[in-house]
Parts: C-alpha cells; structure tokens; sequence
C-alpha cells in the first residue's frame, strides 16, 4: 500500500469546514472582483487571495502570483438562474485577478508536473456565496497543500488556484503561459463542486465524486480515480463521465496543449439544487463526502507521482 494511506488519514474535515465558512460566510460573504466588504479597502476576492497566501505560508510555502485583466459578468434575469452570466459590456470596470501558484520542485523528474488546480473566485454575477462551487474545491486544494507540506515529490508538485467566474477564466492565461514556457504538464487534476449533488443523491445519503474527462488521457485520470477510491477503501460513490468537448478550468488546459486534464465535480451534469444561487452556502455542504473526494484527488495526484519512477 506504500505512503498513500498515511497521507489520506491527514485529510482533517475540522480544516476544510472552517476555511469554508472563513471563505463563503464569515468573514467573507463572498470572492469577487465586484465587492467590497463595508469599512474594508480591498474587494473580497483579494481578501481570499490575502486568507490563502497567509494559510500557504504558514506552512512553509512561496506564493507567486499572476495577474490577469478581467471584468465581471452582467446578469441576465430572463435566464434560467443557473445561467444568467451573460458578457460583460466594453465599458464595464476592468480589475486585476490573481492566479496563485505554489510549487514543489520534483527530486526525481522534475520536468515533469503534476498540476492541481481550483477556482477560487465566487460568481460575479450573482450574490452567491459560492460554498460548492467553488468553495469546496478551493479548501481541498488548500488541505491537500497542507497535508504535502512536507511530502518530497519525485516529479513537480504545482497547486494553482485560479478564477473562472469573472471573464476571461484566469486558468486560460495560466495554461498558455505554461505552454509558451514549455512546461511539462503530465497530469491535471481540476477540483471543482466537490461534493455537490442532486437532491436524489442527498435524500439517499450518497458520498458522491465524478472525474469529468475529455481526452483518452484523460479518461486514464479518470479510472485511476476510480481505482483509488476502490484500493484505499475510500468509500466514495465513484462515477465517470467524458465531456463532448473542453470544458471549464481543465478545458483551458486541454485547449492549450495538455491532453491529460480531468475534472472532479460531485455530480455530472452538475445537480446541485443550489448551483449558481443566492442558497449555495457553506451549511449545505457535505463535509464528509468533500473530505473523502479530496483523499481520492490526494491519492491520484501521489499516484501518478510515484509511477514510473
Ligand atoms: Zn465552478
């Protein structure tokens, strides 16, 4: 069973609750470019970012950041509320969004990067705490970072947390630039709605995760998930799903270059009740189950680190 096991038993639901409700309800309401909390003179995006730099370092990491130009979605009423964002209009406000980066240099392979990523940012358009998504994610990464802050990597080890609620998605400058300096992107695992389920899913008490991939590297992502799951006795409800094309923060990767991209979403479609509301707040969700589909993205992650050494 080698390291892994040790690794997962690390996963702390006590963290990943307390930097969710920290993240999506007190103190901040929400993550975007588009609010200010009263009294406060930086926007609540920025105080995110402030909250998981403070967090990373504490444990012994650097932060690098990389800014990009984006604007906030206009919404949409007529729509359906789970799609209102519609384009922001030219002269709308411009702002600068952080990428955050934090990196594990490989002892082995270390041309070779494992990627992990999650969008931090909650939606612009809409005044939703954003606690699925994408909360949940953001906090795994986060756990995930603290659990490796001592773990020495055979390839690269990189965690990016990126924003894909404001236009354009931040992960798409992010996997460009990585391909302009030819990096060597072999697995990306993108956390995103950890947890999030339908009402079905809930009533029944299901632990659920989802890998969403778009490629046949990918769908190897995917199975190794599965595979986890079942060899460590996770004890999610597994499921698997290909995307007819490149879709959210794994997509950008995918339409840069990097082929071998999944998602972990907690259903797919995504069937959360709550998805793109005012109602996705951090008492909704399932502890649990977003601790035990951090393990199985922990466990890939080490596993593709550890294959083929
Ligand atoms: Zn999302």
């Amino acid at each position: 069973m080698g390291i892994i096991p040790d690794y997962l038993t690390r996963i702390d639901p006590g963290h990943l609750s307390q930097a969710l409700f920290h993240l999506s309800q007190d103190p901040l309401p929400y993550r975007k470019l588009n609010h200010t909390r009263p009294g406060q003179s930086q926007n609540t995006l920025y105080e995110a970012d402030d909250y998981l730099q403070e967090r990373l370092e504490t444990w012994g990491y650097v932060v690098k950041k990389e800014g990009v130009q984006v604007q906030a979605f206009r919404c949409d009423a007529s729509k359906p509320k789970v799609q209102q964002y519609s384009p922001p209009a030219p002269e709308d406000p411009w702002y600068t969004a952080c990428n955050l980066y934090v990196k594990k240099q490989g002892t082995v392979r270390p041309d070779e990067i494992v990627l992990l990523l999650a969008h931090k940012d909650s939606q612009s358009w809409v005044d939703s705490p954003g606690a699925y998504d994408n909360g949940a994610g953001t906090v795994a990464l986060l756990e995930i970072a603290r659990v490796l802050k001592d773990y020495e990597p055979g390839r690269s080890l990189w965690f990016l947390f990126c924003n894909e609620e404001h236009r354009p998605w931040t992960s798409v400058a992010a996997a460009q630039n990585a391909k302009a300096r030819g990096d060597d992107l072999v697995a990306i695992f993108n956390l995103d709605s950890m947890g999030g389920k339908s009402q079905q899913d809930i009533d029944a008490g299901l632990k659920t995760n989802a890998a969403i991939y778009t490629t046949p590297e990918g769908e190897r992502l995917a199975d190794l998930v599965a595979e986890v799951n079942d060899a460590y006795r996770i004890g999610l409800v597994q499921r698997k799903a290909r995307r007819a094309r490149p879709g959210d923060d794994d997509g950008s990767f995918i339409n840069a270059g990097y082929p071998s991209a999944i998602a972990t979403f907690g259903s797919f479609p995504y069937a959360d009740p709550a998805y793109h509301t005012e109602d996705d707040r951090p008492e909704r969700v399932d502890i649990p189950n977003l601790a035990m589909a951090a393990q199985a993205s922990l466990a890939a992650a080490l596993r593709v680190d550890l294959s083929e050494r």
